[in-house]
């Protein structure tokens, strides 16, 4: 069995087992004419139920057919460009050769001896990060395994930053269009149940400021404490931008830490035609950036910056074992001390790889082919009377659903697109997102792959079309 562990003597092994993944992978990818092969839950439950895994197979291509069966050929292929539904990503090749090279090495970013330089490329790729939102001199960050994690630890430090007041009287306003992590965060950060305070957006999908204003008002009439306003530079569904300019404006006057979760509207960070977008976010205390998403990255790659990075000592432990309180002193870079997490993949080195490839412009051009991809869509949506279209993306999602000429039922409106969907799902040909709009079923697009066509996109929509005309008691064959 040794000469399976990865060292000196087995590199002719792993040269010859990872180039045959490789080629596999290839292969696959070469084949695919579909995202997804609609196989069921179940036709895939009894092929992966059935391999026994206390017999081991001894052999790379006997391993690599096996997993043809069980993942390979019936896996979600995000490359492919009628996959539109959820913020995944096409990666870049030159963030794949980082990731081969990153778990080989396997360095882990915890504390200096166990990754020396892959530390200082992360600290070079957070100072870089931090240049490009303009957070100033004192920025810091860290990687993270998401926005999720980028999200809580930013929250964790605005808590605490709060002061060590009733946990009770604690409130975070986020706008209703925000991520259900922040919720999530307020629960793990031991805040009540109603410590978000949701702030509604208007027609745009966008926090209005006056209702801000009006919560921030009523926080301080009510004797609770603000800790943090998130706002959304990119909500998950619409793709909005909350003004960021008049939020800020207003934390500066309650003294509330602002932090802007810009999980999906990172990518604007290197956009060469719409960086203005994210004016404001200069401002904030903390950004959650997820390279993940618009950065073209495979999962995970994320990080967490703030405006003054003393505020990370909130997340310092130290331990004899691994970063003692003298090598803070004697200036050794442990990232653990900023860190949630302990032991951590060496993710910035995949980010690395892509910069030193492709350069910034080089990745921001690829998020402004979607985002103008996008006002595509949103054309073609809006001229069509099949289709009701919530909002002009700012990013590169579309939010829409099927109307019926003859249903004036909307129970059957909701059907009817939720049978498109499923449909379409099973059928492999495309794969679209659900989401709830006040309440309505409506379908979602989110373009990432700047090979999709606005070709794509209407042969889509025509297959949506059909598939809700098929559903049982709905016409939507206005045309004939
Ligand atoms: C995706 C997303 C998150 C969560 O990020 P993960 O990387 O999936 O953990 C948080 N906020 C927004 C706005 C998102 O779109």
């Amino acid at each position: 069995m040794r000469q399976h562990l990865l060292n000196d003597l087995t590199t002719e092994h792993y040269r010859r087992s990872v180039v045959e993944g490789v080629e596999r992978v290839a292969a696959q990818l070469a084949a695919t004419d579909r995202p997804f092969t609609g196989a069921t839950v179940d036709s895939l439950a009894s092929r992966v139920e059935r391999i026994d895994l206390d017999r081991p197979l001894h052999d790379t291509t006997a391993v690599l057919d096996e997993l043809e069966d069980v993942y390979l050929r019936d896996a979600v292929y995000f490359h492919h460009p009628r996959y539109l539904a959820h913020l995944n990503c096409p990666v870049v090749i030159p963030a794949v050769l980082g990731e081969a090279v990153l778990s080989a090495v396997n360095s882990s970013l915890d504390t200096w001896d166990q990754s020396a330089g892959g530390t200082l490329i992360e600290r070079r790729l957070i100072d870089w990060t931090a240049q490009r939102i303009g957070l100033g001199p004192a920025a810091d960050g860290v990687f993270t395994s998401g926005g999720t994690q980028s999200n809580l630890q930013a929250l964790l430090l605005a808590r605490e930053e709060a002061g060590t007041g009733s946990l009770a009287r604690l409130r975070i306003l986020a706008s209703e269009a925000s991520h259900f992590s922040v919720r999530k965060s307020a629960k793990l950060l031991g805040l009540g149940a109603d410590a978000v305070i949701p702030v509604p957006v208007g027609h745009d999908k966008r926090m209005q400021t006056l209702a801000l204003a009006h919560e921030l008002e009523r926080c301080r009439r009510d004797d609770l404490v603000p800790m943090a306003v998130v706002a959304t530079a990119g909500t998950t569904d619409f793709g909005s931008i909350d003004p960021l300019p008049g939020i800020a404006e207003l934390c500066t006057r309650f003294g509330t830490w602002l932090h802007v979760d810009a999980a999906y509207g990172c990518g604007l960070l290197l956009s060469p035609r719409r960086r203005g977008l994210l004016d404001g976010i200069e401002r904030a205390d903390s950004v959650t950036v997820d390279y993940h998403k618009s950065f073209f990255q495979p999962v995970s790659s994320s990080a967490v910056l703030v405006r003054d990075g003393a505020t990370l000592r909130h997340a310092t432990y130290h331990a004899e074992y691994l970063n003692p309180r003298r090598m803070a002193r004697e200036r050794i870079p442990n990232q653990v001390d900023k860190s949630l997490q302990t032991t951590r993949r060496f993710d910035a080195l995949k980010l690395w790889t892509t910069l030193r490839m492709m350069g910034a412009d080089g990745i921001g051009a690829l998020f402004d082919e979607v985002c103008d991809l996008a006002g595509e869509g949103w054309k073609l949506l809006a001229a069509d009377p099949r289709f009701d279209v919530v909002v002009e993306p700012q990013l590169s999602t579309l939010v829409f659903r099927c109307v019926p000429s003859s249903a004036a039922d909307p129970a059957g409106i909701d059907r009817a697109n939720l049978h498109a969907r499923n449909a379409l799902f099973a059928s492999g040909d495309a794969v679209v997102a659900s989401t709830e709009v006040d309440g309505r079923h409506y379908l979602k697009f989110t373009l990432l792959n700047p090979e999709t066509t606005t070709d794509d996109i209407a042969a889509v929509l025509e297959l949506i079309a059909r598939h809700a005309g098929q559903y049982p008691g709905e016409s939507l064959d206005r045309a004939s």
